[in-house]
């Protein structure tokens, strides 16, 4: 969640005054940065993942599993051993790293007081090599987070805990609702992370918005679902807070899943891969590149597919974090008419990317949002400083957002030797590529963030998502792709890949031809920096109809291409080479040796399957093993045992895993055949 700044948080009302002094030091520091940074050269090409576990207790012979709060003890633990590698049950990954030279793994604070989350030690470098590291270091992560944990205690990467915010008690230890900062019905106060930047990041976000955050999803329509469906958790009756009214007002409508806080989406699992670029040009390009296809992850890694102990309609997490967060007031909804806020505000602060950055001359100026909201002031202030416009741009929207926590120590006077004030506003537009300027120091260089993967059950899919990102940003680069839609036709495909089971059952915007030739003389002269390969196919710079350069297409078709993809797919009878095919060129004409090519295929295997429908995603298959059990009614109703033995399984899966046994074939009641989801295990 970004750095963590000591001292007296603001309430709300105090912090909307100090709003525009934060922004105004914000643009100082940024500009600041920006004038140190631009011009840095030839940075490595270096990057790094982070996963997010939920922390449970479980045991065969308790009733119920529970969300485990002891986040801080955990992390007490992990930050007062100093000798981690003493630990006895990691040992064959701990060998691994210890021939490799890495250093050991970080962990950190998240939202979630059920939450964890792990980086590697170090980046990751360029070598190939390198990507066969990142599993055996995802499982150490993994299995030391467990060995600081009570024998109970399991790290496990569910994006969701089935049962947050049900009635009964889902925490250990247990806490009434509700509380003060939340004033959620659903969850206790102490769901969240105790250090006073996340509850107060909570009720500011509540006080801006005047009422509690709408988490609304569809529920799953099954069998016996009564129809139409009023949630039956939803209490009309508290009077303890000005907000119970919420749902009195029509806050929870019928056939959705009804949530009121922000642990409902800030307390969901993630997957992020942070790039480094060698320059400020190639960290725009990267950024403009890797947008369109944050839907296409987004729904190849669905893995969320229960709310509060209800199957959901929808396969992935991102729209409820979207919601969780969204501080926009009734005037920013366009509910009513402004009169205290300059704007109406499309989207929420967590959402899809707005705009486009990069200098290359394919980018035309059909591809941006016509509407995007801006702060022209802000805007002017960083053209005033040298910052070219496209850029000026991005920054002038991210700043259309209140800060959310504002500490009184911080605005004594400002410091041109930090970044706070800037990142303070930066590291709450959670959008699904994040630009990452260097920090004050300038002692690293430009990065991009993908932001959008779902974290996946097990480390094997988790690093095949993280090798993927690299080898398709490898590709980017070294041929030169080029990926741009408008940006609005990608909103469309992030709202598309919220459907069930839309890797499979839903078509994408998509553009047709990815080796179109950048225009001569490129006016931001990115084109010249960038390596080309001499790739057979590049027809002119297309001029016509912005309409003609993409269309839908299928995930299949989008990673395995036409060739490989049933041809009932494809009615417009394009050709199209698809990632996977892509990806297995460049590597072809790279130097890989034989066995890390081999291992490379197994990654490439699983998206490949993914994509084809070969294999599930974990949405599917949590859906599938809900509605495959004895206890299930056939209702949506996720209970307490259901969740219990999902929970159970999961953890049996990483437990094998952890042992390094392979998956085929494994048996567990309700679903018979996890080589479905887990086929591309090695054993
Ligand atoms: P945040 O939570 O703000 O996104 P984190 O520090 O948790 O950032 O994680 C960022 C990831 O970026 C980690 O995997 C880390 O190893 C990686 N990283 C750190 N420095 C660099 C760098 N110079 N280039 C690329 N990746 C980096
Ligand atoms: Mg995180
Ligand atoms: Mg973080
Ligand atoms: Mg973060
Ligand atoms: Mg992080
Ligand atoms: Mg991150």
């Amino acid at each position: 969640m970004g750095l963590l700044a000591l001292g007296t948080a603001l309430d709300w009302p105090d912090a909307k005054l100090q709003a525009h002094l934060v922004r105004a030091w914000g643009i100082k520091q940024l500009l600041e940065i920006w004038n140190k940074a631009k011009g840095k050269e030839r940075d490595a090409m270096l990057w790094g993942d982070e996963v997010e576990y939920l922390v449970v207790t479980y045991s065969e012979e308790e009733p119920k599993v529970l969300l485990s709060l002891r986040q801080a003890d955990i992390l007490t633990a992990l930050a007062n051993d100093t000798d981690l590698s003493a630990k006895g049950g990691c040992v064959p990954e701990l060998q691994h790293i210890h021939r490799n030279g890495e250093p050991l793994p970080v962990f950190h604070p998240e939202f979630g007081r059920f939450m964890l989350e792990a980086t590697p030690g170090k980046p990751w470098g360029i070598e190939f090599k390198e990507l066969l590291n990142v599993e055996p270091n995802m499982k150490l992560r993994r299995c030391i987070a467990k060995d600081h944990m009570l024998p109970n205690e399991h790290p496990i990467t569910l994006t969701t805990f089935p049962r947050l915010g049900s009635p009964g008690v889902f925490t250990e230890p247990a806490y009434p609702v509700s509380g003060p900062k939340l004033r959620s019905q659903f969850v206790p106060d102490e769901i969240a992370n105790p250090h006073i930047r996340f509850p107060t990041l909570a009720a500011n976000i509540r006080s801006r918005r005047g009422r509690k955050v709408q988490v609304n999803v569809p529920v799953f329509r099954d069998e016996k679902t009564p129809w139409p469906w009023k949630d039956p958790t939803v209490n009309y009756d508290l009077n303890q807070w000005p907000e119970d009214d919420d749902v009195r007002n029509g806050a929870a409508p019928d056939n959705f899943i009804h949530m009121d806080a922000m642990a409902f989406g800030m307390g969901s699992c993630c997957l992020q891969i942070t790039f480094q670029a060698k320059n400020i040009t190639e960290g725009r390009q990267m950024y403009d590149q890797l947008s369109p296809l944050g839907p296409i992850m987004l729904a190849l890694t669905a893995a969320t597919p229960i709310y509060k102990g209800f199957l959901a309609d929808t396969d992935v997490r991102w729209n409820q974090i979207s919601k969780a967060v969204d501080d926009r007031t009734p005037e920013e909804l366009g509910e009513k008419p402004l009169q205290n806020d300059r704007w109406r505000i499309p989207k929420s602060r967590y959402a899809s990317n707005s705009t486009y950055i990069s200098t290359d001359a394919r980018l035309r100026p059909e591809y941006f949002d016509p509407d995007l909201v801006i702060d022209e002031d802000i805007k002017q202030q960083l053209l005033d400083g040298g910052m070219d416009d496209r850029l000026a741009t991005h920054f002038a929207h991210l700043f259309i957002r209140d800060p959310i926590v504002v500490f009184n120590e911080d605005l004594q006077s400002l410091d041109l030797s930090k970044t706070d004030h800037f990142e303070n506003i930066q590291s709450t537009n959670w959008q699904h590529m994040r630009f990452k300027p260097p920090p004050a120091d300038n002692s690293i260089g430009w990065r991009v963030e993908f932001r959008p993967m779902e974290i996946q059950i097990t480390d094997f899919e988790n690093a095949a998502f993280a090798v993927f990102m690299v080898l398709i940003t490898r590709v980017i680069l070294s041929f030169d792709l080029n990926f741009y839609i408008p940006i609005l036709r990608v909103d469309e495909n992030m709202e598309t890949a919220h459907a069930r089971d839309a890797v499979l059952e839903r078509k994408f915007w998509f553009r047709r031809n990815l080796f179109s030739a950048r225009p001569p003389r490129s006016s931001g002269g990115s084109g010249s920096s960038t390596p080309r390969s001499a790739h057979p196919s590049r027809p002119a710079t297309p001029t016509g109809p912005v309409e003609d350069e993409y269309r839908l297409m299928t995930i299949n078709e989008i990673i395995n291409g036409t060739a490989y993809a049933n041809e009932a797919d494809n009615d417009s009878g394009d050709d199209f080479p698809g990632l996977i095919p892509l990806v297995e060129s460049y590597l072809d004409s790279v130097n890989v040796d034989v066995v890390t090519r081999c291992e490379l295929g197994t990654y490439l295997d699983l998206i490949r399957k993914r994509a084809s429908g070969e294999l599930w995603t974990a949405a599917k298959w949590i859906r599938e093993f809900v509605r495959g059990q004895k206890a299930y009614r056939g209702d949506s109703v996720v209970s307490e045992e259901i969740g219990k033995d999902l929970v159970g399984a999961v953890i049996k899966v990483g437990e094998r895993e952890q042992r390094g046994e392979g998956f085929r074939g494994l048996d567990v009641e309700g679903v018979k055949d996890w080589g479905r989801l887990m086929g591309g295990f090695r054993s």
